[in-house]
């Protein structure tokens, strides 16, 4: 990434176009909480949508699940997460301000490394933030750290209406407990056999000591996991976890993220989890450097087993040709929606000298097609708009946009700015003739389209 402002771009368009806000923004708002506006939650509908065709709908081997976020607490003590879903706390005993261990030690890292090449080392003021107090206006001292110490990152909640008779429960800190918990019950009401796999969307909850980096990093947010059962073997193991690094990437790709932006980063031993037999990220190129968008892991039998026995139930899968038992192994991929919506935004917002736009696969983009009157005031040029108006909304699976204010420049200055890929525009040659121009966000070119021709030339791209 060469463009250093590129955040800060992206945020402000997000807030100017509707896309995302900061959470309880009127109330001075809540750390690490986001809203998304009108063109967000398009946008991120699409992408769950096409996620969701792509895992479920195009699959023999694939079931969908909508578990509680609320579970029974036990799942997240037989989970571990109870013990060990912690990060290592750093707080300063001066100014109290909490940092992640991990992230100041990769930061005197990064500084070390660069004081040993010639000339002056810069800081950003994220970066000043984590070192120096400042005691007085303009005058710092290096920050004084507390030992790390562990912080669990699952989020309480109390359950119940009598003061005093409250259960503490916690909200999900990731998505994929609801599903192991449901592995039973999935394998007694359907025909699933092994290898299959059971997908879910949905928010996950965690007490993040330092969230940041827009929606990077917040408290609340989504996930879209697979959880993919095979048989206990080490040669199924790595089949499959190589089928789905593979097959997550290309779905990434196929998106339109630039090859150059993404990449695989194979975990070390030191940082995989005990139970991780094999763990990859799939990471993006942004502005901070290299940040993770997706997990891929062979976590083996640790969930199954570990489920069964805390619940004291059976979790074994029964094969009924040979009538072997075991409990199976478990290729997971989880991705976050929030931060898969940031990399798209990054990936796509251009610039040139004329206009910003986001080059938005259509597929995603918020809305699919405006339709203008060439001019506001002419009740014949606003029937026939409509009449495509209504048409379109009726025909194309998403959102379809209806401007009639100011001068066409500028409507497709705005259009352009939320990524809409398509501008339709029904001048007097319209009444004369029955066709409109239709314009391309990227090339910016317009072209003679018959209106009944209009639909089948939108569903190419869309479909
Ligand atoms: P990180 O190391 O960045 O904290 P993680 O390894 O804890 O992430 P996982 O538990 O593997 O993340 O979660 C799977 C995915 O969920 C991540 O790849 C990321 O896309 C998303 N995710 C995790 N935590 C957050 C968060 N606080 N805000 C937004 N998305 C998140």
């Amino acid at each position: 990434m060469n463009d250093n402002n590129l955040l800060e771009k992206v945020v402000a368009l997000a807030k100017r176009r509707g896309f995302i806000f900061p959470g309880s923004e009127i109330y001075g708002g809540l750390a690490g909480t986001w809203d998304y506006g009108p063109m967000g939650v398009e946008f991120k509908n699409n992408l769950k949508r096409l996620w969701w065709k792509d895992i479920v709908y195009h699959r023999d081997d694939m079931v969908g699940i909508d578990a509680a976020i609320m579970m029974n607490p036990k799942a997240w003590e037989a989970s571990g997460h109870v013990e060990a879903f912690t990060d290592p706390l750093v707080e300063c005993k001066v100014c109290h301000k909490r940092f992640r261990a991990d992230h100041m030690f990769e930061l005197l890292e990064a500084i070390h490394r660069k004081s040993t090449r010639a000339g002056a080392i810069s800081l950003t003021d994220k970066q000043k933030d984590m070192l120096l107090c400042e005691k007085k206006p303009g005058e710092h001292e290096l920050k004084d750290f507390t030992e790390p110490k562990n912080f669990n990152l699952l989020v309480k909640a109390y359950l119940g209406i009598i003061e005093g008779q409250q259960s503490e429960i916690f909200l999900r800190g990731e998505i994929t407990n609801g599903v192991h918990v449901n592995f039973r019950n999935v394998v007694d009401s359907t025909r699933v056999k092994i290898p299959f796999g059971i997908a879910q969307m949905g928010k996950a909850f965690r007490n993040e000591i330092t969230p940041g980096n827009f929606i990077y990093r917040s408290r609340e947010f989504e996930q879209m996991e697979t959880q993919f059962y095979i048989k206990p073997n080490d040669e199924e193991g790595e089949k499959w976890f190589e089928y789905w690094k593979k097959d997550r990437m290309d779905w990434y790709l196929s998106l339109g993220i630039k090859p150059d932006n993404i990449r695989f980063r194979d975990h070390e031993d030191k940082e995989r989890a005990h139970y991780a037999r094999l763990a990859t990220d799939i990471e993006y190129n942004t502005p901070w450097g290299w940040q993770e968008i997706m997990g891929i892991h062979h976590r083996g039998d640790w969930d199954l087993s570990r489920h069964g026995k805390f619940s004291g139930k059976n979790m074994t899968y029964k094969d009924s040709i040979t009538g072997e038992e075991f409990i199976p192994w478990d290729i997971e991929t989880s991705a976050g929606v929030d931060r898969s919506i940031l990399f798209l935004l990054f990936d796509a917002y251009t610039e040139d000298e004329k206009r910003v736009y986001l080059k938005l696969n259509p597929k995603i983009a918020p809305i699919k097609a405006a339709v203008f009157p060439l001019l506001g005031n002419k009740p014949e040029l606003i029937d026939l708009a409509k009449k495509i108006y209504r048409d379109l909304q009726e025909k194309i699976d998403g959102k379809i946009a209806w401007d009639d204010r100011g001068n066409i420049g500028k409507r497709y200055l705005y259009q352009d700015e939320i990524g809409t890929p398509f501008c339709i525009t029904v001048d007097f040659q319209s009444l004369e003739d029955q066709t409109v121009t239709v314009r391309d966000r990227d090339s910016m070119k317009q072209e003679r389209v018959k209106i009944e021709d209009l639909y089948l030339k939108l569903q190419k791209y869309l479909l």
